[in-house]
């Protein structure tokens, strides 16, 4: 029995046991790469960075899952079909087997490189369950609750239960209209106990006034992965004070997404208190976090992660693996509770 217990403590993942959610920023330089383990033990893969590179991005992700202890990926959530999102499942489907694939359903626009990389994804996701979801849709992962706020270019009608009510910020807000492969994206909101999380995806900045205009559809989170990689054409501030996270984590490269005008729009958010970054951006210069705060600084060095370990009181952690320094963020009831 003792030997089994002390088997039992060795298999136990590095970060965090079973009663805690762990998210996984991994470095796919200016894609997305985010790895959801719930408490219960499931996972669910959003986006698998880009395809060639010898792999690079896959086998990053394949290191992220030995570091969670996780042997079997049960979802894997494709955004969009941009090649840095989709672009990299059928490297990762070598690597590691796949129980449930989930998307906006078949790839809606058009294009040789499109239709390329929708193509190689349907090899993949045939050999696996096929989920489609839109907006209302909850991702079925056992521990937490994952609410589907956008897909395929439709959105939230109803508020979650922490949103609804006017939002003073929408006044100043400019909405374009740009609908695109990026305003399909599936956007979701997680909630895990008091603590919630938002990836919305590249919904441009119209798709994103969508849930927080007239309307606060979507409510406060405690961490916001900045949409787009930190693009200006998203994130706007009437998004950013909508969700008024309390630590934003930007999912750029050292020369994709991280614009100057994302750092400006996170300026804006009331509650923010530390944003974290995937890189140093190359275009932002003193807007960058402090270095302490950046997953990878020099280019051609790359390949950290940042790894978010939350409770379910709303308190959470952050850890940068380039360097072991890490942030604790206590739980901090919110203004609607
Ligand atoms: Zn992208
Ligand atoms: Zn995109």
């Amino acid at each position: 029995m003792r030997a089994l217990l002390a088997l039992l403590l060795l298999a136990a993942p590095l970060w965090g046991g079973p009663a805690e959610l762990r998210i996984e920023f991994i470095d796919v330089e200016g894609g997305q790469a985010t790895l959801i383990v719930t408490p219960a033990g499931e996972s669910m893969l959003v986006d698998a960075g880009f395809p060639g590179h010898g792999g690079r991005d896959a086998d990053r992700i394949a290191a992220a899952l030995r570091r969670a202890g996780v042997e079997r990926l049960d979802y894997m959530l494709v955004t969009h079909y941009h090649a840095d999102h989709v672009g990299g499942v059928p490297a990762v489907a070598e690597r590691v087997p796949i129980a449930t694939f989930v998307d906006y359903g078949d790839y809606a626009g058009g294009g040789k490189r499109g239709n390329e990389l929708a193509a190689a994804y349907y090899a993949v996701r045939s050999k696996g369950k096929h989920l489609v979801v839109g907006p209302g849709d909850r991702i079925p992962l056992r521990g937490v609750e994952i609410d589907v706020v956008a897909a395929a270019g439709k959105f939230l009608e109803k508020p979650l239960p922490e949103g609804g009510g006017p939002h003073p910020a929408c006044a100043a807000a400019a909405v374009r209209n740009e609908l695109d492969e990026n305003g399909r994206s599936v956007a979701f909101l997680l909630r895990y106990g008091q603590f919630r999380f938002a990836d919305l995806g590249d919904l441009p900045s119209a798709e994103e006034l969508r849930l927080v205009c007239p309307e606060n559809k979507l409510g406060e989170v405690d961490v916001y992965l900045t949409t787009h990689h930190g693009v200006d054409r998203s994130g706007p501030p009437a998004l950013v004070q909508a969700l008024n996270p309390r630590v934003a984590v930007m999912n750029n490269g050292a020369r994709k997404g991280g614009d100057p005008g994302a750092f400006r729009a996170l300026a804006t958010a009331p509650r923010l208190q530390a944003l974290w970054q995937v890189h140093y951006s190359l275009k932002a210069g003193e807007a960058n976090a402090p270095d302490r705060r950046l997953a990878n600084i020099v280019e051609g060095m790359c390949g950290h992660s940042l790894v978010l370990r939350a409770q379910p009181d709303g308190s959470f952690t952050i850890v940068n693996l380039r360097t072991g320094y890490r942030e604790h963020y206590p739980a901090q009831p919110r203004d609607r509770l």
